[in-house]
Order: structure tokens, then sequence, then C-alpha cells
């Protein structure tokens, strides 16, 4: 059997969101038409946006159904900059944001006369409401910074940092896709104005996702057209996706403190087998109660990235390169970048992440493969060098 340590992108969809989805492509009928079939659709959607508005305590009108994160978080930059910009043209991002925050900020540069700051990260990933403050400006429109680090497991502090951007006028907009389902996400405790999730980080299926607005918040909508989604996403809904996202956040939500704990008691006996059996490993990312239950992120010496990856396939474990959204790229992350590694610190960069269906029988295996796996990859290494 094989082990699946790769969930940070795609978590496996659970058989009784499939059975939902299933049963919504039986009744295939637009939304939008007003006879039964239509109806019953739209009835499907509206429950799911009640799912998936209590999974994060929003009001059902303040989410907004969308096709993927990466849309998510074009929209809300776009979308809340665009409405707002009589403010100011000022905006701000961490530097370990995902490039569909940063890339539509660059676009905003280039194209809208925006200017725009990062905000740096400690060596732990943290990002400071005190650095947040000095880069604020009464011209700052728009604040972004992901609640959590899907790639080395930060969990930022985002009630503190949006409380530093409320202060001074500007919005905050929080990328969350790495943590809704991972750890506890309330949008009014966190007091953010906008946030991004997508179903497949909790075992709903690709193809739904979502924005959250805070009500009273101004927004330019993201498609025009026939106006759907309350006018700001216009488009067919993707009716059996939403349906999917919407019975996978009520279980994400009945289950989160028991997923977290398991989650952790995997993740750190996975850990702890792997630093008694293997030296020269370093962990990256927090290692207390603000990282990700899920995820570990280590560095080990002596090895590659990518031929421990491809390794590890071949003895039957499914595993993450240091950044998996960057995964084309031979080159560090750019969020190992930004909290201060080398590029030679960073070459052996793994990110394992459990899941649902992760047993401890997979865990016991992974400790017992994984050094081996190392071992040899080392010596092939020695002999080459030698050579
Ligand atoms: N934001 C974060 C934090 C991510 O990790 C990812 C990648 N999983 C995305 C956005 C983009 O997600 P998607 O490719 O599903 O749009």
């Amino acid at each position: 059997m094989r082990i699946n340590l790769d969930h940070y992108v795609q978590t496996p969809i659970l058989p009784i969101v499939k059975q939902a989805m299933a049963e919504s492509l039986e009744q295939t009928a637009n939304p939008s038409s007003i006879h039964e079939a239509g109806r019953k659709a739209k009835q499907l959607i509206e429950k799911s946006r009640r799912q998936v508005a209590a999974l994060i305590n929003a009001l059902p009108e303040e989410i907004y159904f969308t096709s993927c994160a990466t849309e998510s978080n074009n929209w809300a930059i776009r979308g809340l900059f665009g409405a707002n910009k009589r403010k100011g043209s000022h905006l701000v991002s961490s530097a370990i944001e995902h490039p569909s925050v940063t890339l539509p900020i660059r676009r905003l540069e280039m194209e809208s006369g925006a200017r725009a700051d990062a905000l740096l990260v400690d060596s732990e990933g943290f990002a400071s409401p005190a650095a947040l403050k000095e880069l604020l400006t009464p011209e700052t429109v728009l604040v972004s910074v992901m609640l959590a680090n899907g790639e080395v497991g930060t969990v930022e502090p985002i009630k503190e940092l949006a409380a530093v951007a409320r202060e001074q006028g500007a919005l905050f907009h929080t990328d969350a896709t790495a943590a809704v389902g991972n750890i506890p996400v309330d949008v009014k405790s966190l007091g953010v104005d906008a946030l991004s999730f997508s179903a497949n980080s909790f075992c709903g299926a690709p193809g739904a996702a979502a924005l959250f607005v805070r009500h009273g918040v101004r927004i330019l909508s993201l498609l025009e057209g026939g106006g759907q989604e309350q006018g700001g996403r216009s488009g067919m809904e993707n009716v059996p996706a939403i349906v999917g996202m919407g019975v996978a956040a009520e279980l994400a939500r009945e289950q989160l403190s028991q997923r977290m704990s398991q989650a952790t008691y995997l993740r750190d006996h996975l850990l702890d087998g792997l630093q008694q059996r293997i030296d020269g490993l370093r962990i990256n990312g927090p290692v207390d109660l603000l990282r990700l239950p899920n995820n570990l992120h280590i560095c080990i010496d002596g090895v590659a990235s990518e031929s421990l990856v491809l390794s590890l396939d071949q003895a039957g474990i499914a595993a993450g390169l240091g950044s998996a959204c960057n995964s084309k790229s031979m080159r560090p992350s750019h969020v190992l970048k930004a909290m201060g590694l080398t590029d030679e610190q960073a070459k052996g960069a793994l990110v394992l992440t459990v899941g649902l269906e992760t047993t401890q029988d997979d865990i016991d295996r992974a400790i017992e493969i994984i050094p081996e796996v190392v071992k040899k990859l080392r010596s092939v290494t020695a002999l080459t060098a030698r050579i």
C-alpha cells in the first residue's frame, strides 16, 4: 500500500462528498431558471453557502463561490483595490504570499499606478504587526497576509495584523487556503474584510472555492454577465462541486478538533521518528502551536529535494517538494528565501503533510523507509564526489 504524505494542495475527496456530488449530477438544471428543477439547483447552492459560511463564522450572504483559490485571491486583490482606490494607491502583502496574490498586485503596479510594499517575515515565517505599522500610510488601501503558509506551516498573527490595518483605515484580506479545514477560522474574531479558501483543502473536490467579503465592504465584480453570486461573479455555477464543498465544510466544522489532534499526533510521531534516524535534519517554520497541525517541513543535509521526492515515490511514498506550488522550479521557494535560508540550506527541502486517511501504520512505515532512502541517496552523492 502506498503512503500519501502529500495533502498540501489536494486532500482525498471523502466518499460522502463524492456521493452528494454524484446525486447532484443526476439533476442538472440551471440554478437561475425559475422552474422546479432550477429552483432545486438553487436550493442546493444556498444550502452549501450556509454550510460553508458556518465553517468560518460568516453570514451566508458574505460567501461568494468561485472556481479556485487563485480566482478568489485575484478577485480580492483587484476588486478591493479597484472599489476603494479613492483612498490612495498603496498596497502591502507579505513576502511569503502565493503568486495568486503577488502577481495581481504586480499587475496593479504596472497598469493602475499602484505602489506596493512587501511585509518581511522572520526566520520562522512570521509577519510582525509592528513591522506592518511601519509600512502603512494614510494612502494604504489594502493589506493582504496569508492566514497560514501551507509550505512551512506558519500560522500568522492575523487578528493583530488586521487590527493594525483597521487603525489606519486600510482593508485587510487573508488567503486562508492552507488554513480552513486544518485550524479554526473565525472571520469575526479575526476582524478581516475578505478571506479566500478552497474546497480541495478540506476533502472537497477541486472546482469549488469561495471568497468571503464582509458585509458592507465595497468590491468590484469579478466577471460581468448574468449576475450570479449577487452580481459579483457571473457565470453558471458549478453545482456538483459547490454541493461537495458544502458537505465537506459541514464535516470539517463538526470534526475539526478531532482532526487536529489526530494530525498533530501523527505529524509529531513522524518528526520524532525521523529525527532519531536521520542526522543533519532541520525543521523549518515554528515548532509550537503556531503551526498547521498536519504539516512538517524539513531540510535534510546532503540530498536534493527532487531526487528525494522521486526516490520516495519509487519507494511508495508521495511527498512534496519544499514548495508544491513552485514544483516546476529547481530553485528554493520564495518562502524559504524570505525566511533567510540560503540556496544550499534549502536544497534538501521536503514537505510532509498527513491527512484524514493517514494511519499509524503509514507513519511507522514512513519512519523506516525515509531514512533508508536518504542513506542511499547520500551514499550515491558520496560516491559521485569521489569519481
Ligand atoms: N493560496 C495558497 C496559500 C495556496 O497554498 C495555494 C495552492 N494550494 C493557492 C492559493 C492556489 O490554489 P489553487 O491552485 O487551488 O487555486
